[in-house]
C-alpha cells in the first residue's frame, strides 16, 4: 500500500468506513498526497489529455460562444470571464487570445477570474498566462466573485468533484463505503445510510438487487452556486463532460494513470479518479434557478459552432505535416468514437 493509502487505511481503523466520496476527497486532496495537489495529471507525459490541450481550436471556439452570450446579454461591463477547475490554464489562454482579437472591448474591460482549489495548479496557470494583457485574478472558490454579469466555462470539472454511490439491496438503497476488507486492503463496503424512494429518477425504480446508482450533491452545490449568480446578475455558463443526458443506474467510479484505466483502490493519490457526470441532475438545479438549459454531444456542439471552418482556415498556410495534425484534432475532439460522443456540453443562460 502506498502511503496515502496507509494514512486512509488509519483513518478507517480509527473512525470506521468512509463514504466514497469521502475516499474521493481524500485521493484528490490531501495536501501531502492528493492527486490535484501534487501531481501533474496532463498530456502524453500524464495521465490523461483533455480537450483544450488536445487542440487551440477548442478554446477559440468556447470563447465565441461565451462573446455571443456577452452579445446577446446586452454586451454588459463591467462583467467577469471566468474559468473553473482550470488545470494548466490552456483553455483560459485561448480564449483571452480569442477574445483580444474578436472583441477587443470586453477584453480590455472584464475581470478574468480563474477558480482553482490546487495551489500547485495555480502556480502552473500563472506561468502559461503570463503577460496575457488583460485583468487576472485567481480566486479558490465562487464565493469572492463581483456581483457582476458572469460568463463562466469549465471543462471536466464536474466529474473530478465528488460523488456518492448506493448499491441496491433487499429493494432499498443504501451507501456504499470504502473499508478495509480481511487482508487489511481497502475495498468496497455497504453503509447503513439510504436514499429515500420520493428522490429517485423513475427510471432507476426498477433496478435489480446489486445494483449501483450515484448522486452528486458536491457537483450540485457547485451547479448552483454558479446558476444562482448568473439568475442574480446575468451571465451564461458553458460546462463540458464526459457523462450522460439522462438519469440511470451504473457503476462508472473510474481510475486513470498514464492513460489508462486501473482499480479505484490500486494506487491513492497517484491516479485521476473520476465518474460520469449526470447532465439531467445539472440543467435541474439550473432550471431551478430559472435559467435556460441546453445539452448536446461535444461533437455537435463543436461542428454547430464552426469547427470545420476554423481547422480550415488553420490549415490554409500551413505544411503538410501541420494539416495532418489539424484534421487529427478535428477527429478528436468531435468524432463518435472518440471525444465527440462521450463528451456532452451544457449551456445555461438567463
Ligand atoms: N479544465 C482543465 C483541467 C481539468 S482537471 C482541462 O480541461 O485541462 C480538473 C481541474 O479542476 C483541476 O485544475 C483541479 O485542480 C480543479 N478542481 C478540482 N476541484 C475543484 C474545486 N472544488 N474548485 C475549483 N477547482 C477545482
Amino acid at each position: 500500500m502506498n502511503s496515502l493509502g496507509e494514512k486512509i487505511a488509519q483513518l478507517i481503523r480509527t473512525t470506521g468506513p468512509i463514504s466514497v466520496s469521502d475516499y474521493m476527497a481524500i485521493c484528490l486532496f490531501d495536501p501531502e498526497h492528493g492527486y490535484y495537489t501534487t501531481r501533474e495529471p496532463f498530456g502524453a507525459g500524464g495521465d490523461f489529455i483533455t480537450s483544450p490541450e488536445i487542440s487551440q481550436m477548442f478554446g477559440e471556439l468556447v470563447a465565441v460562444w461565451l462573446f455571443q452570450s456577452w452579445q446577446a446579454c446586452g454586451a454588459p461591463l463591467p462583467a467577469t470571464i471566468a474559468e473553473i477547475g482550470p488545470g494548466r490554464g490552456t483553455l483560459m489562454k485561448d480564449m483571452i487570445r480569442t477574445l483580444r482579437q474578436i472583441a477587443p472591448d470586453l477584453a480590455s474591460e472584464a475581470s478574468f477570474i480563474l477558480v482553482e482549489a490546487s495551489p500547485r495548479l495555480t502556480g502552473i496557470q500563472k506561468e502559461t498566462l503570463q503577460g496575457s494583457g488583460v485583468k487576472l485574478e485567481w480566486q479558490t472558490s465562487l464565493d469572492d466573485l463581483a456581483a457582476q454579469p458572469l460568463f463562466i466555462a469549465g471543462n471536466e470539472i464536474f466529474d473530478a468533484l465528488p460523488f456518492r454511490q448506493f448499491v441496491r439491496h433487499d429493494g432499498k438503497w443504501l451507501e456504499r463505503s470504502v473499508g478495509l476488507v480481511d487482508d487489511g486492503a481497502l475495498g468496497f463496503g455497504i453503509g447503513t445510510a439510504s436514499l429515500a424512494a420520493e428522490t429517485l429518477p423513475p427510471e432507476i425504480l426498477s433496478a435489480p438487487d446489486g445494483s449501483v446508482f450515484e448522486i452528486a450533491p458536491v457537483r450540485e452545490a457547485m451547479m448552483s452556486s454558479i446558476a444562482s449568480r448568473i439568475a442574480l446578475n446575468g451571465g451564461a455558463g458553458i460546462f463540458f463532460d464526459y457523462g450522460h443526458l439522462r438519469p440511470g443506474h451504473g457503476d462508472t467510479f473510474q481510475a486513470m494513470r498514464e492513460h489508462r484505466h486501473q482499480g479505484v483502490f490500486d494506487t491513492p493519490g497517484e491516479a485521476d479518479l473520476t465518474s460520469h457526470v449526470d447532465f439531467s441532475a445539472l440543467a435541474s438545479v439550473a432550471r431551478s434557478h430559472g435559467l435556460s438549459c441546453h445539452m448536446a454531444t461535444q461533437g455537435d456542439f463543436l461542428l454547430r459552432m464552426g469547427l470545420i471552418e476554423r481547422a480550415g482556415r488553420l490549415g490554409q498556410n500551413a505544411d503538410d505535416a501541420r494539416r495532418t495534425k489539424i484534421t487529427s484534432e478535428v477527429e478528436r475532439l468531435a468524432g463518435p468514437d472518440q471525444m465527440g460522443e462521450l463528451f456532452k456540453v451544457l449551456t445555461i443562460v438567463r
